[in-house]
């Protein structure tokens, strides 16, 4: 690992500790050239593989590519895709898995992207679960019916924590 500020080839780890999420190890390192410290960042390597059997590495951009388009014209921001994306590689890596098939990416995208933007999600899930009728849209809306109708019916009296409480 050269050091970022002086291009020497040796460092010294100073602290060691995982990430939160426990998804990658982050090291403090220290040059013993000139002094200054930098960190690094540790993550097992995740590769995607295509339905054409080619591996390749896992990448946020993609996922952000993917659902962008289901995502226009709706209330969605750059941020909210970033936090997405960000989402998905932490379910994907919580799994332990080193490759996943790049059908389980568009699944791990699903969650995540109902809790976002209900059209959005119906968009994508239209073309990702290829429905290929009106009913299949009838099914989706209907679960989705139910789903915040069971959402609601918990009311503010409930026993669900509301989502603004820390
Ligand atoms: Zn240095």
């Amino acid at each position: 690992m050269y050091c970022p500020f002086c291009r020497n080839p040796d460092s010294r780890v100073v602290d060691s500790r995982l990430t939160d999420d426990g998804s990658a190890i982050r090291r403090r390192r220290l040059c013993p050239e000139c002094g200054r410290r930098f960190t690094t960042l540790e993550t097992t390597s995740l590769s995607v593989i295509k339905r054409s059997g080619v591996a390749e590495p896992f990448s946020r951009a993609k996922v952000i590519n993917g659902v962008r388009k289901a995502c226009q014209g709706r209330p969605v921001t750059e941020d909210d895709l970033a936090m997405l994306a960000q989402e998905v590689e932490e379910s994907i890596r919580s799994s332990g898995a080193a490759e996943i098939d790049a059908h389980e990416v568009g699944l791990a995208i699903l969650r995540p992207l109902k809790n976002l933007d209900v059209v959005a999600y119906l968009r994508f899930a239209s073309v990702y679960q290829a429905f290929d009728s009106l009913e299949d849209f009838e099914a989706a809306i209907d679960r989705l019916r139910l789903e915040s109708e069971a959402t609601k019916n918990q009311g503010p009296s409930g026993t669900q924590r509301p989502l603004t409480a820390q």
